[in-house]
C-alpha cells in the first residue's frame, strides 16, 4: 500500500493549476492527517463539528477546516472561532446564524451553497432556482459576516460516469450564470475520489479527496 504521502502527491500530480484540494479527514486518526501536514497538505475537511474542533485544537495551526456536512444552526457557534469554510450551506437560516456567530469573532466565513444535483432523495441542497433567490434576496445581501464564495455538489453514487458527467454539467452550467452577476463567486466544489476526474472536466476548482488520500473509512469503530 502506499503510504499518505505518497497517494497525496500523486493526486496533487494529477489537479491542474487552480483546482484546490481540500483532504476529507473524517472518521481518521490526528497522526494520519500530520503525515498530510507534513506531507505540505493545508486544508482538511470533516463533517462533524465535534471531531473536527477536537482535530482544530491538537493540530498546527496555519490549517484551514472546511465544514463538508450538514450542519444544524445550533452547531454553528462551535466552528465560528476557526472555520475557514463551510461547505453545505442551504437555507437562509443557516447563513444568518453563521453571519451571527462570525461576528461574534469578528470573523468573515466563507461559504458555499450546495445545490441538489443528484437524483437520490437523500442528498441535501438547493434546487437552482431556490439558490438564485436566495443569492438575490436582500437580506443576504446585509450579511457582512460570511462570503458566498459559490457552489457545491455532490453527483449521485453510481458507476454510470454519464449520469455523474450530467450532474456535474448542471451545477457548471448554474455556477457560470451565476458568476456573472455574482463576481465574488470563485468556487466550485465538485469531485470526490470516485469522480473527481469527471469534475475537473468539468470546471470544478475545488476536489473533495478522503479515501484516496487516508485510505478507505472504517465506521464501525
Ligand atoms: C466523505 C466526503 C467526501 C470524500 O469522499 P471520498 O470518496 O472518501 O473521497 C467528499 N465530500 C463529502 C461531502 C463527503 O462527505
Amino acid at each position: 500500500m502506499n503510504s499518505i504521502a505518497q497517494n497525496l502527491k500523486h493526486i496533487e500530480n494529477t489537479l491542474p493549476s487552480g483546482v484546490t484540494l481540500v483532504a476529507i479527514s473524517k472518521t481518521k486518526p490526528i497522526p494520519n492527517l500530520m503525515e498530510a501536514y507534513n506531507a505540505g497538505q493545508r486544508i482538511f475537511g470533516e463533517n462533524k463539528i465535534q471531531e473536527m474542533t477536537q482535530k482544530w485544537e491538537e493540530m498546527p495551526k496555519d490549517i484551514l477546516w472546511h465544514m463538508i456536512g450538514h450542519v444544524q444552526t445550533n452547531k454553528v457557534k462551535y466552528m465560528a472561532p476557526y472555520v475557514d469554510t463551510i461547505h453545505a450551506v442551504d437555507s437562509l437560516k443557516l447563513l444568518k446564524e453563521i453571519n451571527k456567530q462570525a461576528l461574534k469573532h469578528n470573523r468573515k466565513i466563507n461559504c458555499l451553497l450546495q445545490i441538489k444535483i443528484a437524483e437520490e432523495e437523500s442528498k441535501f441542497g438547493l434546487s437552482e432556482n431556490d439558490a438564485i433567490d436566495l443569492l438575490k434576496s436582500e437580506e443576504v445581501q446585509k450579511l457582512r459576516n460570511v462570503k458566498i464564495k459559490g457552489l457545491m455538489g455532490m453527483a449521485t453514487f453510481t458507476d454510470d460516469s454519464n449520469q455523474i458527467k450530467n450532474e456535474f454539467d448542471k451545477i457548471q452550467v448554474l455556477f457560470k450564470q451565476l458568476k456573472t452577476t455574482f463576481t465574488e463567486f470563485d468556487t466550485l466544489s465538485i469531485g470526490m475520489s470516485g469522480d473527481y476526474k469527471i469534475a475537473m472536466d468539468c470546471g470544478s476548482t475545488m476536489v473533495r479527496i478522503g479515501s484516496s488520500i487516508f485510505g478507505a473509512r472504517n465506521y464501525s469503530i
